[in-house]
């Protein structure tokens, strides 16, 4: 049956006899139905050209023998790796090949139409499968893109985690670990479980003379020398965890050391790595630091505890010279502990009235009269007994404390001193220590008046001793506070003159009335022999006396050496041989 029913209908117009055995009709019939069915990514021509491979194909296939039902398969599985690949696209596919193909190639065979029909469904078939194989291949590949997509997704993450535990622990600007960094390190040296019976050590690295570098250069050349260093220490220290606290502070963390020395030679390495000089944006710059180190062993220990104590010790570094290491030293520590405890308990014992002063007579070399009574303070602590002022003085110069403390005394002083009184009408001086602070407070001039308003004190019986360091450092505006003060009739005296770089020259143009001359001096007058101590003295004596100023000798403890001052010059004495410090009443007993 070479026309089947409804052939001849749908067979397009024009159809010829010449036509009919040529595949390219066909093909190009079969490219018309399909195209539009599905997104094809070829040309029309293309289409054209596989179509009318496939149509040979097919054409052989009808008329093969035997009769191979897999070259409909392949068909079918050629159009859906051409992307001819949609339910619409097998239909019209299955509708032209029925229609058209055995008339159009004038294809004769017995058992055409059988063969056909099992062909089509043959086409479908493999169509079919591979339309299925696609379709998994599809969500395989998407399976794989999913899981290739989270991998990814996880990497980034773990990456940016990474970035924000990095930016967490870095400093940003040389990049060295950061306080928390190394915090975390030092705890877990010490505090893990089995590590108590190692060692360990910290260098407390701190750079001299920084804040010049960042206030004559500015800040950016003091962050450009920031980095150099830490990139020196870094490289220096290899193997051992180098991290910046901030400022111009650095710390290196020895871990599982075998003594003291281990952390010696990481101290030594630092600091020959950071002492090459620096050229930064085109300055030379000298770098040297100061090293704290602390080396102990981890039982018993604790980050704070080990931290400050490097901290302390990095101080002594400084306070030595700096450019240098200082090793921990537990009794100092105490020590220096003690005496800030001390210091800080000033106010309260202020309040409380726990200190008192002593006044030791200076005595007129020329007729033994009192003309004078220094005030020294005491404090009567409630645990440690009676303190004398070396013990506290010094600290409460550093913290401020002497201003207060020291304007209690002056006050008492005025006070005590406005009892004296004396047969002939002309009781002693009181002389009071003033200190550097109190010299440079700018109320100083009010505070005396307020005070000798106060309490009736007339000026001249009031005398200010200041040291001759404090008189070489200050400033043109506490000299004219003196001068104020002198004009009132206040005495001025240089105390301990000669531990200093004064020289008479520079006290003729001071406020000064009296030279107290330091103990050394005179206990150099102790042996016969020492001849030349007393030449300087007496002509020290005689170059005071030009200038107007009175000598008051300190630290006299025998009647040889009061003799001799007297037989020099001098005026006054001050010393054991006289009388030593004692409270008021005894001064008043003296005077009666
Ligand atoms: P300074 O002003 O030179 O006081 C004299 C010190 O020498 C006193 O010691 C006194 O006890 C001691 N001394 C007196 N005679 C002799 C002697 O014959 N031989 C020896 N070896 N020493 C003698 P002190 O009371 O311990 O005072 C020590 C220093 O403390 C004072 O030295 C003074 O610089 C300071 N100071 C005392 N009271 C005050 C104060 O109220 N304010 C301030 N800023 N400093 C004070
Ligand atoms: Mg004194
Ligand atoms: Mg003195």
């Amino acid at each position: 049956m070479a026309d089947p029913p409804g052939a001849t209908a749908a067979a397009p117009p024009g159809v010829t006899p010449e036509h009919r055995s040529c595949p390219g009709t066909f093909a190009r019939a079969w490219a018309k139905a399909v195209s539009g069915t599905s997104y094809l990514p070829m040309t029309q021509a293309q289409l054209e050209a596989l179509l009318q491979r496939l149509t040979e194909r097919l054409a052989a296939a009808l008329v093969s023998e035997p009769f191979d039902l897999r070259a409909g398969h392949r068909v079918g599985a050629e159009l859906v790796a051409a992307h001819v690949a949609s339910a619409e696209g097998l239909g019209r596919t299955v509708e032209v090949i029925q229609l058209r193909l055995v008339r159009d190639l004038g294809l004769v065979t017995d058992d055409v139409e059988d063969r056909m029909a099992r062909l089509l469904a043959a086409v479908a078939t493999g169509y079919a499968r591979a339309l299925r194989d696609r379709t998994l291949d599809e969500q395989e590949s998407i399976r794989r893109a999913a899981l290739t997509a989270r991998a990814q997704a996880e990497r980034a993450l773990r990456a940016s985690e990474a970035r924000f535990r990095h930016q967490a622990t870095h400093d940003p600007l040389t990049d060295l670990p950061n306080r928390t960094l190394f915090t975390e390190r030092l705890g877990a040296a010490i505090n893990s479980p089995g590590r108590g019976a190692e060692r360990l050590g910290v260098c407390f690295l701190d750079l001299d003379r920084f804040k010049v570098v960042n206030d004559s250069h500015g800040h950016q050349v003091g962050d450009a020398l920031l980095v150099t260093v830490a990139d020196r220490l870094r490289r220096a220290l290899q193997g051992h965890l180098v991290a910046r606290l901030g400022g111009d502070e650095f710390v290196v963390l020895v871990e599982r050391t075998g003594g003291t020395d281990d952390v010696l030679a990481v101290a030594e390495a630092a600091l020959a790595a950071v002492r090459e000089p620096a050229v930064v944006d085109g300055h030379e710059l000298a770098v040297s630091a100061s090293i704290g180190i602390v080396e102990r062993q981890v039982a018993g220990t604790s980050p704070g505890d080990l931290m400050r104590a490097a901290d302390s010790t990095l101080h002594w570094a400084k306070a030595a010279g700096g450019a240098r290491w200082a090793v921990y030293d537990a009794d100092r520590d105490r020590r220096e502990l003690a005496r800030y405890a001390l210091s800080a308990a000033i106010p309260a014992a202020l309040d409380r009235g726990e200190f008192y002063l002593d006044y030791q007579p200076l005595t007129s070399l020329r007729d033994g009269r009192v003309v004078g009574a220094e005030a020294l303070v005491r404090w009567r602590h409630p645990e440690l007994g009676i303190l004398r002022p070396d013990s506290f003085i010094g600290l409460a110069e550093e913290t401020g404390l002497i201003v207060p403390l020291g304007g209690w005394v002056l006050a008492e002083a005025c006070r005590e001193a406005e009892s004296w009184a004396t047969a002939d009408g002309a009781p002693p001086f009181v002389s009071v220590n003033l200190a550097v602070r109190q010299v440079h407070r700018p109320g100083l001039v009010q505070q005396v008046r307020g005070l000798l308003r106060h309490t009736g004190l007339p000026p001249e019986r009031l005398q200010l001793e200041i040291t001759e360091s404090t008189m070489m450092n200050t400033a043109e505006e506490p000299v004219r506070a003196l001068r104020v003060l002198a004009d009132l009739g206040v005495r001025i005296a240089i105390d301990d003159f000669g531990t200093g770089y004064c020289n008479l020259a520079y006290l003729r143009d001071l406020p000064v009335t009296e030279l107290k001359v330091a103990g050394q001096f005179v206990a150099g007058l102790r042996a016969p022999e020492t001849r030349a101590d007393e030449r300087i003295l007496a002509s020290l004596v005689s170059l005071a006396h030009a200038l107007d100023l009175t000598v008051t000798a300190e630290g006299v403890e025998t009647a040889g050496q009061a003799e001799r001052l007297r037989a020099i010059g001098c005026d006054a004495g001050q010393g054991w041989h006289f009388g030593r410090p004692e409270p008021a009443e005894r001064i008043l007993d003296r005077l009666r």
